[in-house]
Parts: structure tokens; sequence; C-alpha cells
């Protein structure tokens, strides 16, 4: 049995136990519906529980909850059931091409690789953004500025949450306007090597609005950029 602190209330789940709103909702059910009300009003007075202000914060390993409490066989299938079927999502299907990396490939015949040459060319790449990527890096981005930024960041990749230590390999630094020639320090940002790729090959998301406003969320304090996301999600409860 483990207690779970839920709104003040002592709560003692026995496995296999089914909660008590289970097929209930709001439009159902005038207790969940009173419960959602107050719930919504809580964040609207004190703020969306982000960072610091989330209980979560910090409670990992031998602080969480569920540390030790791996799911059974039966949650996993359960879970791998819900997934079946459903489309994958584009990062899911980076993933698991990155898992293909490194392993042989059929090889390809010279008519093959001559047309992939023809057809990724310059502009008709999807990846082109312009011409961008001959552009050099201006002098002053060297690898003392490099290093700054690094530490500013105290080495952990500003979207992931990963340390440098623990990914055994130098952080890049994301020029955040993808102007390379602009190394204010507003625009430098640590990122792991995956994070990274991730602004170059998923070109249909807005990578700078994305990361200006993470710098600004930085700079006013609200986001602390050395903890992973899942701390920061916002509570439901
Ligand atoms: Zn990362």
């Amino acid at each position: 049995m483990h207690p779970e602190k839920m709104g003040g209330l002592k709560m003692v789940f026995k496995k296999g136990q089914k909660a008590w709103n289970v097929g209930l909702t709001k439009e159902n059910n005038e207790i969940v519906k009173k419960i959602g009300e107050k719930c919504s009003k809580t964040v609207k007075e004190k703020g969306i529980h982000k960072g610091k202000n989330n209980s979560m914060y910090g409670k990992r390993g031998l602080l969480s909850p569920l540390y030790g409490r791996p799911h059974t066989k039966e949650t996993k299938r359960k879970q791998s059931e819900g997934l079946s079927g459903k489309p994958k999502s584009k990062e899911h299907c980076i993933n698991m091409g990155k898992s293909k990396r490194g392993k042989p490939l059929p090889p390809l015949t010279e008519e093959h690789k001559r047309k992939i040459g023809d057809a990724q060319l310059g502009e008709k790449s999807h990846n082109w953004k312009g011409g961008t990527s001959f552009q050099p890096y201006g002098i002053e981005f060297n690898r003392r500025l490099r290093e700054q930024i690094r530490k500013r960041d105290n080495y952990y990749c500003q979207e992931c949450g990963i340390n440098q230590n623990s990914l055994k390999r130098r952080l890049h630094v994301h020029h955040i306007d993808e102007n390379k020639l602009n190394c204010n320090l507003n625009n430098l940002i640590s990122l792991c090597y995956k994070c990274h790729e991730k602004t170059i090959y998923e070109k249909d998301k807005d990578w700078v609005g994305y990361y200006q406003v993470r710098m600004e969320l930085r700079n006013m304090n609200i986001l602390d950029l050395q903890e992973p996301e899942d701390i920061i999600l916002e509570m439901v409860m």
C-alpha cells in the first residue's frame, strides 16, 4: 500500500482497487465538477505550478513517489496496446531512425546514388534554409566563447536538461536566430547534439521563436533551464 497525498487528503490504494472517479466526468458527477472548478480556481489564483512552485519539483530518484515501483507487466502491456495503431509522432520516427544509425545499409547502386544526389542538392533539399549552412561563423564565435556559453548554462542542454558529463561529449552552442554572425550572448544557447540536430532537421517547427521565448523566460527567471522538461510540466491537479 502506498499512501498518496491528494489535495490534502491521504488516500490509500490497494493493488487492483478501482479509483472512485472511474467513468465519472464533470458532466455526470457533481463532485468531479466541483474538484475541477476548485483546481482551475487555484491555478488562476496561484499561477501555473511551474518550476519550483510545482510540488513535484526536484522529487526525482529516491524522492519520487514512484521510486521503486516499476510498472507491472500487465500495465506495460496495456500501455503498449493503447499505443498500437496510433500514428507515430515525428519525434518517434526520428528516434527510430537513430536507433538504426550505425547499422549497415543495403548497398546503393550507382544509379540510385546519382538520383539521391540530384534530388537533394541545394534548394531542392528539404533542409534548404537559403544557404545559411555555407555561411562562415564569425571570428568571435571561437572556442572561448563557446565554453563561456556552456559554463553560463552550467553545462546542461537547455532543451532536454542532459548534463555534458553524462553525455560524454561537449554541448553544441546554437545560434538562436540562425544568424551565425550574431554572437550576442542572448542569441547563444547550449544544446546537446540531439536537440541541436532537431533544430536542423525538424524544419516545420519555428525553432527561432521557440528558443527566443525560452531565453526570455530564462532571463525573467521563470524557466529554470537546468532542469529537464518534465519538472516544468503543468500539474493537472
Ligand atoms: Zn538536449
